[in-house]
């Protein structure tokens, strides 16, 4: 391909938006434009990067059987109704309307419209295991679009969805999607670290996602220095470095010697700081408690105290009774943080927030600051495991300028429900082998996931078995980001000049610079490229008449793993010769001119064999 035939429009400047080096190279290396905020156009050069990510993807689906489908991008909005999301999804969802008002989704996932596909043709359990993906347009209204196409409003994903009679026969399909997940990546020369992840509040059984390390990444990764130990904050658990008390029993046991709970006046002390200053005490001593507000709980609430009157309402007759809203008080040591994502899994609710200050007041009959398990009986008390070791402890006494000493677990409160809810930190220990655990940040480029019931369930999926008798299927779901895999790419390989290209992804193989393209040096390149074109070489030929050091400083931008410099003097060299160099290196080798293509096109063809073995 000649330069001048494509469109390749490279930039000096980048917009101002443009943080982040992979949205950096990708403007100015004229392989995207935005149209809008979120919106992004990929150009000639970009395509093709972009194409060749979603070969690999597809080619590692088709070998682990997946079957390739190609549904809508607009989706009824009955199906949305029919699992549920329709409400729960938010304002993420781009919800419109045709010309007779009928509701219609823009596809943000597709697990609604894979399962009713499946549905009207499943009968029988011969038809099972099915897995179908489709690679296809995506839309989300990010609040906040940022990174170019790390985070778009529009993107393509790869989503894949399996239907199975067993949990054996869903762990087979998700250990052969992790390892086609970890090829693909492979072959697209990122390194991945895959990490145990939420498997959400509904009935998700497992889930893995695959991350890139990066400085803006949006994930908080938690891993061990001494095992492989790894896991997304969202779901990470560390070892206990004491001995938790199941039960009231124990804990009342525990507090044998500790002196009756006593209120002190504590003026003008609200925050934990200023209450270890005013008792002189670390943070550790109290027990901190957050009133939560969460939605869509699908938890059974009959015995938790202040819920009885709670409306709770079914998405469709088959689904689990939700309660729209329902209040609990979090109580976890003070030292510790509450990971709110733990804490909806527990719930299974679709989300929680800290309640507003007007509520809190409502409910603990004190203002913002004062809360404490001691006496609270408008809501479920919901004690962090690390709160049923402290036997002796400080905690909110629910009116203003009011505190509790003394405080024992078991003696002078029973929460309602005790569980793991807090936020590991580095430093903590791994819950595997007692390693300690550190931090990194990361980006998510894919997930896999077992569902389990849920969408199956909601949207009456079923089968026969051998005798007759009718099954509901269990399902998995499977979703890796295009953009945001082919913009990790260029984070992980790039230079002060530009991008450097992976063979396997790169927009064309080798580039070949005449000095000036004109005579015998136009004759020479022309030759090249063809000849590498005939070996299956991508070759983009810059035929501009611009100056060596322009060409150079574009060639070196837009990153083609080898480029070829072909000028006068070399080719009146007996034998004729021209300059090769890997983007990466500094230095250009003389090569003969009649063994420069086969000698490359061998060199590639064994680096892309070595990404893909
Ligand atoms: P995130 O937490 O980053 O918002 P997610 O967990 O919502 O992602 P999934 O629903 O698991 O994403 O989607 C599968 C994949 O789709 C992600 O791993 C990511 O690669 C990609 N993806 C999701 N949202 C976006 C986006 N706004 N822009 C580009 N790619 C995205
Ligand atoms: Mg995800």
């Amino acid at each position: 391909m000649k330069l001048t035939k494509t469109f390749v429009p490279t930039l000096r400047e980048v917009p101002a938006d443009a943080v982040i080096v992979s949205h950096r190279l990708m403007f100015r290396a004229g392989m995207i434009r935005k149209l809008s905020n979120g919106l992004f156009a990929y150009l000639p050069l970009g395509l093709r990067s972009f194409r060749k990510v979603e070969n690999i993807v597809r080619e590692e689906m088709n070998a682990i059987g997946s079957l390739e489908i190609k549904p809508t991008v607009v989706i009824p909005g009955e199906l949305w109704k029919e699992s549920g999301r329709w409400e729960t999804m938010g304002e993420s969802l781009l919800r419109v309307k045709n010309r007779l008002g009928a509701e219609f989704v823009v596809s943000p996932t597709a697990e609604e419209a894979f399962s009713a596909l499946v549905r009207d043709e499943l009968s029988s359990y011969r038809q099972l295991p099915l897995s179908l993906y489709q690679i296809n347009t995506k839309y989300r209204d990010e609040i906040r679009p940022r990174y170019g196409v790390m985070r778009g409003r529009e993107f393509v994903m790869k989503d894949a969805y399996s239907f199975h009679t067993s949990d054996e026969s869903l762990d087979k399909t998700y250990e052969d999607m992790g390892r086609a997940y970890r090829r693909i990546f492979k072959r697209c020369g990122l390194t991945v670290i895959p990490v145990k992840a939420d498997s959400g509040a509904m009935g998700g059984s497992g889930s893995e996602e695959f991350m890139v390390e990066s400085a803006v990444g949006d994930n908080t990764l938690l891993l061990c220095k001494s095992c492989d130990y790894a896991a997304n904050v969202e779901k990470a658990e560390c070892k206990l470095d004491f001995s938790p008390r199941m039960s009231a029993e124990a804990g009342k046991a525990a507090a044998a010697s500790t002196p009756p709970a006593k209120k002190i006046d504590t003026p003008n002390v609200r925050t934990i700081d200023e209450l270890c200053a005013f008792l002189k005490t670390s943070s550790s001593s109290f027990i901190k408690t957050l009133i939560y507000k969460a939605l869509n709980v699908e938890l059974d609430l009959k015995a938790a105290p202040g819920c009885e009157g709670l409306k709770k309402h079914k998405s469709s007759p088959d689904s689990p009774e939700t309660c729209a809203e329902a209040f609990f008080a979090v109580a976890i040591r003070g030292d510790l943080d509450v990971n709110e994502i733990k804490l909806a899994a527990r719930l299974k609710a679709s989300e929680v927030a800290l309640a507003s200050e007007a509520d809190v007041e409502r409910l603990t009959g004190a203002p913002l600051g004062f809360a404490g398990p001691v006496g609270l009986t408008k809501l479920p008390v919901l004690a962090d495991i690390t709160v049923t070791a402290m036997n002796d402890a400080v905690s909110g006494a629910l009116a203003k300028d009011l505190h509790y000493k003394h405080v024992a677990y078991g003696r002078d409160f029973s929460p309602w429900m005790i569980a793991d809810v807090r936020t590991v930190k580095a430093g903590d220990r791994c819950p595997l082998c007692g390693g300690e655990l550190y931090e990194k940040k990361g980006n998510e480029l894919g997930h896999i996931f077992k569902l389990g019931y849920k969408y199956t369930k909601a949207m009456k999926l079923s089968y026969l078995d051998e005798s007759g008798k009718s099954h509901i299927p269990t399902m998995g779901c499977y979703g890796i980001g295009l953009d945001r895999t082919l913009a990790s790419v260029i984070e992980e390989h790039n230079d002060e000049d530009g991008i450097i290209w992976p063979v396997s992804i790169a927009p064309y193989h080798v580039m070949i610079v005449p000095i000036k393209y004109d005579g015998k040096v136009k004759e020479a390149a022309d030759n090249l490229e063809a000849a590498l074109e005939k070996m299956g070489i991508d070759v983009l030929l810059d035929d501009r008449e611009e100056r060596p050091g322009v060409k150079f400083k574009d060639a070196d931008l837009i990153g083609i793993p080898y480029r070829i410099v072909v000028g006068d003097k070399n080719l009146i060299q007996a034998p004729p010769k021209v300059e090769i160099k890997h983007r990466r290196e500094k230095e250009n080798k003389l090569v003969e001119y009649s063994k420069a293509a086969p000698e490359l096109a061998e060199k590639i063809k064994a680096e892309l064999a070595e990404l893909n073995r």
